[in-house]
């Protein structure tokens, strides 16, 4: 069973919380519909908590907030992100390294991956640039994940600097991870203003672990499990799922104690079926179905019952009566969540790719980098090609240099506007799939 233990980073989490004064370290362009329209200044992260807006009273709360979704309406979603079935999407997923800690049988091909240059790899800077110009564009939750998320070193101010977007509209920052090194990241992640933690776990058998994963680590993912639940009884507003994909024959055992684990404690374990991709040796005698999952968890607990989720769910949630916690069903392969679809993907190496189950990708970083000679964007680059937008609006350029973030942007938005455009109405079935070249997961980003 997860237990809870108080901690001492847990009580100086709360002590400090509100006071910090984190520093955003980038500035950046925002652009609404494309347009250059201000700069940000650096900013305190708490200043910018919804919590924080100095309010007097509920009513005014409530008058906030109605003025707010009044304004929200009023505007309509971004032409560029909603595509040819008027899906609007307000969700995007940035993969931030192709590097793991851990080898799961069903993600990583066996022999590895070869890893990437690094030059061909995101930047920092990029990333912030990009989150900023989907979140210009309407995009509300980013979710970082991987490969391994927090292998990137530069993890904690990256989520600093993104979290700084809610004063621009963002409202969740969330992370999918494999929880090994997440306890010690946590405190700090919180304080960026995480708002949900999709954390990996197959199995809550230490040996299976290891044979599904081909490393040691239980003990560290069950640490970083406690820390969550300990940090959101201290008042963490982190939502936490638990993600656990069925194998036959590996893990189908355990669908009972993990549905257990949301006896009392406040989270939601979610069984994903089980999906092809490049290189992963898939079959279908190797799935088991969200059917069969239910099924077998029904001959314990025959109330497991559906309960209503939110519209863009890519899970459908069941309850069982007396349990605080949810369970949930990821069923790609046997019931697609297409017609709601509101997800983007950014790959490490800067791909748009607008379908988890598509081939189709088009490069993001080889036209933000054209402004720099092809060459990756570092802070100072960052900053010097910020300076020449800064002179060309204070019109200190002639009108026809090109270069800087205003052009540039147009053009981006253009390529992700037409991506989406081109986005299928549904992924291929799983015939199909199971046949498709596409990317290894670890080179998507789940
Ligand atoms: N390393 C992080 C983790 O494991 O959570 C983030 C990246 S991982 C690729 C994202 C999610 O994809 C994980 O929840 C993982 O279980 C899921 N995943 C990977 N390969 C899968 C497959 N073949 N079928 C279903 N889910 C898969
Ligand atoms: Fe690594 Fe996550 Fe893939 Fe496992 S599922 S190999 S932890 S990226």
């Amino acid at each position: 069973m997860v237990s809870i233990r108080p901690s001492q980073a847990a009580a100086r989490w709360i002590a400090g919380r509100g006071k910090h004064n984190l520093q955003c370290p980038i500035t950046v362009l925002y652009t609404t519909r494309g347009i250059v329209t201000s700069t940000t200044t650096p900013h305190n992260i708490s200043q910018l908590q919804e919590s924080s807006v100095p309010s007097n009273s509920v009513a005014e709360r409530r008058s906030l907030q109605e003025r707010k979704d009044a304004i929200k309406q009023a505007k309509p979603f971004s032409e560029f992100l909603t595509d040819s079935f008027n899906r609007e999407h307000d969700y995007l997923r940035i993969s931030i390294t192709e590097r793991c800690n851990l080898r799961c049988l069903y993600c990583m091909p066996e022999e590895g991956i070869p890893l990437s240059p690094p030059p061909t790899q995101l930047t920092t800077p990029e990333i912030f640039y990009l989150s900023s110009l989907f979140v210009s564009q309407g995009v509300t939750k980013i979710r970082l994940t991987g490969g391994e998320p927090t292998v990137r070193r530069d993890i904690l101010p990256l989520m600093h600097s993104i979290g700084s977007l809610r004063s621009k509209g963002l409202k969740e920052l969330a992370l999918t991870t494999n929880g090994i090194s997440l306890y010690r990241k946590l405190d700090s992640m919180v304080e960026a203003g995480l708002t949900g933690v999709n954390l990996s776990l197959d199995t809550l058998d230490p040996f299976q672990f290891q044979i599904m994963t081909r490393r040691k680590g239980f003990d560290a993912v069950m640490k970083s499990i406690d820390r969550v639940l300990e940090m959101k009884k201290l008042g963490a507003n982190v939502k936490l799922k638990i993600n656990c994909v069925v194998m036959r024959g590996l893990n189908e055992r355990e669908l009972i104690p993990f549905v257990e684990l949301g006896r009392e404690q406040d989270l939601e374990v979610r069984f994903i079926e089980y999906m092809p991709f490049g290189g992963n040796k898939w079959s279908q005698k190797k799935m088991i179905s969200f059917q069969e999952m239910v099924d077998i968890i029904r001959t314990k607990y025959p109330g497991l019952a559906r309960i209503p989720g939110h519209k863009n769910d890519t899970s459908k949630t069941y309850q069982v009566p007396g349990f605080v916690g949810k369970v949930g069903f990821i069923t790609s392969m046997t019931n697609d969540f297409c017609g709601t679809c509101n997800r983007l993907r950014i790959t490490s190496d800067g791909n748009l790719k607008v379908c988890l189950h598509g081939n189709t990708e088009v490069s993001l970083r080889d036209l933000l980098r054209e402004d720099n000679n092809g060459q990756p964007i570092d802070e100072e680059a960052f900053e010097r090609i910020q300076k020449i937008e800064t002179d060309r609006r204070d019109g200190l350029l002639p009108d026809e240099t090109i270069i800087g973030w205003g052009p540039r942007e147009q053009q981006l938005l253009e390529v992700i506007g037409a991506a989406v455009k081109r986005k299928q109405e549904k992924h291929a079935g799983m015939g199909e799939l199971e046949n498709m070249q596409n990317r290894p997961m670890i080179l998507i980003g789940g």
